[in-house]
């Protein structure tokens, strides 16, 4: 009788599989050497209204603050990730990351599952949702930048891409302080700029108002173009349910938040009444808040915020799940990270394009027939400028740089 080990015959045994081990582990090994956090506030062009503002739960916005991570390691690797907030919360999200990141250095960048863990537990007092999961989600995005660098392909790849190219809709050209005019032509130039659809606010408090914008813009537009809405959780129950049964006639891609955001019962009863899909998800801070409402069948469409929920770690964790559900989604903001998970998402997308992130980078995404088009530059393909650079309020460093 022959005994096996399960060891091939010619396997090296002692000192050289030792050695060779040692070999192919210094060939993979890297170490965080280096960690810079900023504090980027972009202005924006004019301020923004959506219908939180209108029903007089927030003021206009005038600026985005990002929390940027750059990450360096011994040997020589460098990613770079972002996360934001908007009228509050980026010197806290700024404030957070800087205690929280001294346990990056010396761990190796390739275990992100691991660095992310890390991270919740060195801030587990204050919540693994939320603010305390949005400053890990910066350094998440650097270390998923670095690692697809590092392999010379770009993150869709890296991740596996279903797709070099995902469609596209406009939000930046709806908003509700702008004249329904001006809406009409940003559409048109949208469209001639190579973006598929359009979206528009809605929630206005009178609610005429809102059939008034949405019908002048589906009457100037081909009729084939697709649209949506986006009522920014200032409906309640009765006033979504009417509004979505006027909007039946339209045709519309989707209604997004019409409710409250963590109101499941609320959109689940939306979404199993009416014909328009139902979006939602774009205000949810965590992987677990996505699951209570997909579990209560509140959203046709999920929208999640890769920044908001923990960085893209967290986004494929939820990705993994909405796919095992055949339930469509359509990434919130950050075209810079979510066309990568897009592309790699196996029903197609939409991905929301706002141009107003570009003057933070150096290089800009390709839109054209409605699509938005995956780079061949490696990682997420982008740099930080030099505007962003001079837009910095604050800046955090540790370790040393190699
Ligand atoms: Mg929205």
């Amino acid at each position: 009788m022959t005994m096996t080990t399960g060891r091939p015959a010619s396997a090296l045994t002692g000192p050289g599989a030792a050695l060779l081990a040692a070999a192919q582990a210094e060939a993979t090994l890297d170490r965080i050497s280096h960690v810079r956090l900023s504090s980027v506030v972009l202005p924006l062009g004019a301020p923004v209204s959506d219908a939180k503002v209108l029903t007089g739960r927030q003021k206009p916005m005038t600026e985005v603050v990002f929390l940027v991570a750059e990450i360096s390691t011994d040997q020589g690797f460098e990613g770079v990730g972002f996360s934001y907030s908007k009228r509050a919360g980026g010197p806290g999200q700024f404030a957070h990351a800087r205690e929280i990141a001294p346990v990056l250095i010396g761990e190796d960048p390739s275990d992100i599952g691991k660095i992310w863990s890390k991270l919740a537990w060195a801030g587990a007092s204050v919540g693994r949702s939320g603010l305390a999961t949005q400053a890990i989600a910066a350094v998440d995005v650097a270390l998923w930048d670095l690692k697809a660098r590092r392999a010379g392909l770009p993150l869709a790849k890296l991740l596996g891409a279903h797709r070099d190219s995902v469609r596209t809709y406009n939000t930046s050209g709806g908003f509700l302080h702008t004249p329904i005019e001006e809406v009409i032509e940003n559409a048109g130039r949208s469209l001639e700029n190579g973006i598929g659809a359009i979206k528009l606010k809605v929630g206005q408090p009178d609610w005429r108002l809102d059939v008034a914008r949405v019908t002048a813009v589906r009457e100037a537009l081909d009729p084939d173009v697709p649209l949506m809405v986006d009522a920014n959780q200032q409906w309640d129950r009765p006033t979504a349910m009417r509004m979505g049964r006027i909007f039946e006639q339209l045709d519309l891609v989707w209604i997004e938040e019409p409710l409250d955001a963590y109101d499941a019962e609320g959109h689940a009863h939306l979404a199993r009444s009416l014909d328009t899909p139902i979006a939602t998800g774009e205000m949810l801070s965590s992987v677990a808040e996505h699951v209570r409402l997909i579990d209560a069948g509140a959203s046709d469409i999920v929208q999640p915020d890769a920044p908001r929920i923990g960085g893209i770690t967290q986004f494929l964790k939820l990705a993994a799940y909405t796919e095992n559900k055949q339930i469509e989604i359509a990434p919130h903001f950050a075209m810079e990270i979510h066309l990568h998970l897009a592309a790699a998402y196996p029903l197609e997308p939409w991905v929301e394009h706002f141009d107003w992130l570009a003057p933070l980078f150096d290089e800009q995404l390709e839109t054209r027939d409605g699509r938005m088009y995956v780079s061949d530059r490696p990682g997420l393909g982008f740099t930080l400028s030099e505007q962003a650079r001079a837009w910095t309020v604050a800046t955090a460093e540790l370790g040393a740089r190699p």
